[in-house]
């Protein structure tokens, strides 16, 4: 089976001033297959959003992606002309935000923007667009669609807006859809269900889903594939169960310790101690050396590549350069 997405050893940097460069991707690979629900996962600051920018091309200065390759269907978007990629961004791949608010734009309608969105990527006349428009949201749960399409972002919940989001994202009928951070800005039982609606969608128009997240609850729930990020790479990368019962490296273990466990009464939250590193101002040797309770000689001295230490189950830590196989 073909990739729809294929990421080579991408690089974006951001060249701060003279002797400051932020790694924020630094040499990621991965691919995505129809009807996938792939996890990125890592604490704020770690380069999940970035990676997604970058598939996007939505990379501003001083922010440039500097090496690698990403292949959409087998083609390659970072020699596409800038017109040509307006065109992938919304037709082949599509993209959902934490907050809708700011990605809809509050002096239009929603039945404005989508039929706007709907007549410059498909052929199709107002009326056309119109009914398609409130078929979209009718498909996304909006209850009395004709009456919310005449309506204002403002008068909208978060969850509607969203939902909303997902209708415009799955109106080109795009082959993956990229979600970063979707609920994070909304309450927990409208999280669930907007969650839902986007595997329900992911599974109705055969996409492949990207979904960016913090919350490892969420990628138990949803992720067929999970990769976890940190200062800017790919720091261990398994399907979900692998990943949840068999964690391999100590910064995923220390993401599911912090999980508040709902047997327990105590606040685990902030399991791992300090913060992540700018992207500008990593440590010498692995990025997680400040932080790792591991953390051995040679962690300081030299950053470990991903290596494949199980079926499917790739990890970035020199624990396991001598044939071991768990951290326990
Ligand atoms: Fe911890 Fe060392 Fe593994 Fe890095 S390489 S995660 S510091 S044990
Ligand atoms: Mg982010």
């Amino acid at each position: 089976k073909q990739p729809v997405l294929n990421v080579e050893s991408l690089k974006t940097y951001f060249y701060l001033n003279q002797d400051q460069i932020a790694k924020a991707v630094d040499d990621i690979s991965f691919s995505i297959y129809p009807g996938e629900t792939v996890a990125l996962v890592g604490e704020s600051g770690s380069g999940k959003s970035i990676t997604a920018l970058s598939v996007m091309q939505l990379i501003n200065k001083p922010g440039r992606i500097i090496d690698g390759t990403i292949q959409m269907d087998g083609e390659e978007l970072l020699q596409l002309s800038a017109k040509k990629m307006t065109k992938i961004r919304g037709n082949d791949i599509a993209m959902i935000f934490q907050e809708p608010m700011t990605a809809l734009n509050p002096v239009y309608t929603i039945g404005n923007q989508i039929t706007e969105m709907l007549r410059k990527h498909k052929k199709l006349t107002k009326k056309e667009a119109r009914l398609r428009a409130i078929e979209l949201l009718q498909t996304v749960g909006i209850p009395r669609a004709s009456e919310v399409f005449d309506e204002y972002p403002h008068q909208l919940s978060g969850g509607m807006r969203q939902r909303v989001m997902i209708a415009m994202a799955i109106s080109c009928e795009p082959s993956l859809l990229i979600a970063d951070e979707p609920t994070t800005a909304l309450d927990v039982t409208i999280q669930a269900q907007i969650l839902d609606l986007m595997v329900e969608m992911k599974e109705k128009f055969n996409m492949a889903l990207l979904l960016i997240t913090h919350d490892l609850g969420v990628v138990s729930e949803y992720a067929d594939r999970v990769m976890v990020m940190y200062g800017g790479q790919i720091v261990e990368h398994a399907p979900t169960k692998h990943l949840l019962r068999g964690t391999k490296h100590p910064y995923t273990k220390g993401l599911l310790d912090s999980l508040p466990n709902l047997d327990e009464d105590v606040d685990r939250l902030g399991a791992i101690k300090g913060t992540v590193p700018p992207a500008s101002d990593f440590p010498n040797g692995c990025r997680f050396s400040t932080r790792c309770p591991y953390v051995m000689e040679k962690c300081t001295q030299s950053n470990p590549e991903l290596e494949q230490i199980d079926t499917n189950h790739y990890v970035r830590c020199h624990l396991y350069e001598d044939g071991r196989n768990s951290l326990d």
